[in-house]
């Protein structure tokens, strides 16, 4: 997954948690990232426990970077800009579909509540899981199976985050949003899509589009 960004790396001289800090400003907040609750988890969570031993080095380029299973773990900007979109207060249940590397996870965990995060492939799940564990989050409850169907069993939810592209809004999802709820969603052809916001009111919904971005698909009934 990637967006139309910026491509730089920060200096690799320097420790992580200084590279974590330019990512930070140069990356992000360059580049219009505003939430300040936002920047700062994104300054808490150290990428390189995200990506696999070999790409660690890599860990503060602004792009994705191939993880197990052929997936990607997603570029920063774009999982600060997917993040900042859902408005999150820090009292919120939130799903996100498509665990991956557990890093965009591991974000949402110091913003939210609950997080729900259902991925298809069960390593990554597992993988995902044991580094979240790590990392030190406690508030994340981890699902193997189909998310485009949503995890109903614990809906309503204020925020729902869709990290791999639909070929159009998963409608399971819009139902398991609360009033007032938030949904985010890349939907478009393989390669490239649009990011898509759609918000509840009452029985009413809005959607409008974001940015443009470019994500793996999301394999399932209501997607690929
Ligand atoms: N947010 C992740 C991170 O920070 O590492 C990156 C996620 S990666 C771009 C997209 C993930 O969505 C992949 O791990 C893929 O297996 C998963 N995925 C695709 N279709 C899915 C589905 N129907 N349900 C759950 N996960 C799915």
């Amino acid at each position: 997954m990637s967006g139309n960004f910026s491509r730089s790396s920060a200096p690799k001289e320097m420790t992580f948690a200084d590279q974590r800090e330019w990512m930070v400003r140069h990356q992000l907040e360059a580049w219009g990232i505003a939430d300040g609750r936002v920047l700062d988890a994104m300054r808490r969570v150290p990428r390189e426990l995200f990506v696999p031993g070999e790409q660690q080095e890599d860990a503060y380029y602004d792009g994705a970077l191939p993880i197990a299973e052929g997936q990607t773990i997603s570029q920063p900007y774009v999982v600060a800009t997917m993040t900042e979109a859902l408005r999150l207060g820090g009292r919120e249940k939130v799903l996100e579909i498509g665990t991956g590397s557990g890093y965009q996870t591991a974000v949402l965990s110091l913003l939210a509540a609950q997080v729900f995060t259902v991925e298809r492939i069960a390593l990554l799940a597992r993988q995902a899981q044991e580094t979240l564990a790590r990392f030190g989050a406690d508030n994340v409850r981890f699902r193997v199976g189909d998310g485009s169907l949503g995890w109903p069993e614990h809906a309503p939810y204020d925020a729902i985050l869709v990290t791999c592209a639909a070929p159009a809004v998963p409608q399971p999802l819009v139902q398991q949003l609360a009033d007032g709820g938030r949904l985010i969603v890349p939907v478009g052809p393989r390669g490239y899509q649009d990011l898509v916001r759609v918000r509840r009111h009452g029985a009413a919904t809005t959607e409008e589009r974001l940015s443009p971005v470019a994500f793996v698909p999301l394999i399932g009934e209501h997607g690929w």
